[in-house]
């Protein structure tokens, strides 16, 4: 069912003869999204008393409220304030606290940012910002500085900057369009966009980041399908946070683009009194993977402003993982991750399986506390790989670019042919007394 009571009770108080297809209406739902306080009290009937409301005000002064009528549905009126939904669309006067250890670009994207709108940091991917606007402004956003902020959807000639620099950057193999919500733009600026990133020879991929499969799944039209078709391979990643989110109108969303032939992949952020809780992420990833969702990352909350209340300890996440891996099956789990602050990328975290290693055995323990031994060979050929494949019986064919030819970071550490043996920190004391002392 696609139209349920609480829905006709949303649509009856915004419009006095709702008609079900202006439901299933994308522009519909975005046209009338709750944007202000008295249009939430109105029409979900909660009311806040005086100095809740005050300080309610304010924390949408400061961080823009948005909510679609659909997404707004799925809160449980009757328990609103433990509700996952509520939580993640409404939240509370808590996002005006700051720490002294958030920031507003806790991932350094801005610093990062060859071009405006590109955050290029991994060596060959690049993340291309093309909207500001989101349909439903979730409180947990990392890009809070940003999003809502401005109502700001670029123009073609403003994305056409972002274009050029992928153009001008061969490295770059794969590009990451997020946002905002990369399907707030219209369908032919889509197919505008997604023509002239797919025409530069280097790219291989392109990928899309969207929220609305879970807050606007009717954003999903079949015309939208048969633009996207046109640029395979395009992989989608969405961001469902709660099983509560899978319903049967995100059901077919999703149904429309595996059906499109889009691999799909799901973000899930760590939040704090919405799924922190191995059950719920479990129920979780099993939904995903029955509508055909892979659950890609995990994420740590990020240490943006105003989201400590969001946060939850790092052995949160550990504890969630252990209790994926071996209880069920390996494509239902999601990576862990921790995006460093200050630009770092996102850095997997794990439970511990390997307990103990000597020279030729490596002690590990399984999912239920066994603990086994794996024999390593007893002879094995050391491979002095110099990254030139002529010298190497091994079959790869590069093409030209196809690799980098220099390892860097803890690979070149791990290379036998390479003279760097340890990687020190700019500013290191110890070695600026040796320069200074040379
Ligand atoms: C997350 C992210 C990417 C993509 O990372 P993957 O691990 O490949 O999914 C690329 N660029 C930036 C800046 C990112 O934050």
């Amino acid at each position: 069912m696609i139209y349920n009571k609480v829905q006709e009770e949303i649509a009856n108080k915004i419009e006095d003869k709702p008609q079900l297809s202006n439901w299933k209406d994308w522009k519909w739902q975005l046209k009338h999204s709750i944007k202000t306080l008295d249009q939430f009290e109105y029409i979900t009937g909660i009311c806040f008393e005086k100095k809740e409301r005050e300080q309610l005000q304010k924390t949408f002064d400061k961080f823009p409220l948005s909510i679609t009528p659909y997404y707004l549905s799925l809160i449980h009126k009757d328990n609103y304030r433990n509700d996952p939904v509520f939580k993640q669309a409404f939240g509370g006067s808590e996002e005006l606290n700051t720490l002294s250890s958030e920031y507003a670009d806790p991932l350094s994207e801005d610093k990062d940012s060859p071009v405006e709108g590109i955050t290029h940091r991994y060596p060959d991917r690049v993340l291309f910002q093309v909207s500001n606007v989101c349909s439903m402004y979730c409180r947990h956003c990392t890009r809070k500085r940003k999003v809502g902020d401005i109502d700001f959807i670029p123009s073609r000639k403003q994305l056409t900057t972002g274009i050029e620099y992928i153009r001008n950057t061969p490295q770059v193999r794969d590009v990451l369009l997020s946002g905002g919500d990369p399907f707030m733009l219209s369908d032919s600026m889509i197919d505008w966009l997604l023509s002239e990133i797919s025409r530069i020879p280097h790219v291989e991929v392109i990928r899309i980041g969207t929220r609305m499969p879970v807050v606007l799944p009717y954003r999903i039209t079949d015309n939208l399908i048969s633009v996207l078709k046109k640029y395979h391979p395009l992989w989608i990643n969405t961001h469902f946070n709660h099983p509560n989110e899978i319903t049967s109108s995100s059901k077919e969303a999703l149904a429309k683009l595996a059906d499109g032939g889009f691999p799909l992949g799901n973000q899930s952020v760590l939040l704090a009194d919405v799924n922190d809780c191995p059950r719920i992420i479990k129920s979780l990833v099993h939904k995903l993977v029955q509508n055909r969702v892979r659950p890609y990352y995990l994420y740590q909350c990020d240490l943006s402003e105003g989201l400590s209340h969001f946060r939850t300890p790092v052995g949160k996440g550990i504890e969630i993982m252990e209790s994926l891996v071996g209880h069920t099956s390996g494509f239902a789990r999601p990576v862990y991750v921790i995006d460093a602050p200050g630009g770092g990328g996102k850095i997997p975290v794990m439970p511990n399986y390997i307990i103990s290693w000597s020279t030729n055995k490596v002690v590990l323990r399984n999912y239920e506390g066994v603990i086994t031994t794996y024999k390593e060979p007893d002879s094995y050929a050391l491979k002095d790989c110099d990254r030139n494949c002529e010298s190497c019986n091994l079959d790869l064919n590069l093409q030209e670019n196809e690799d980098q030819d220099v390892a860097i970071g803890i690979e070149k550490l791990l290379s036998n042919t390479n003279d760097t043996i340890s990687l020190i920190p700019e500013d290191n004391e110890r070695i600026q007394r040796r320069n200074d002392n040379a």
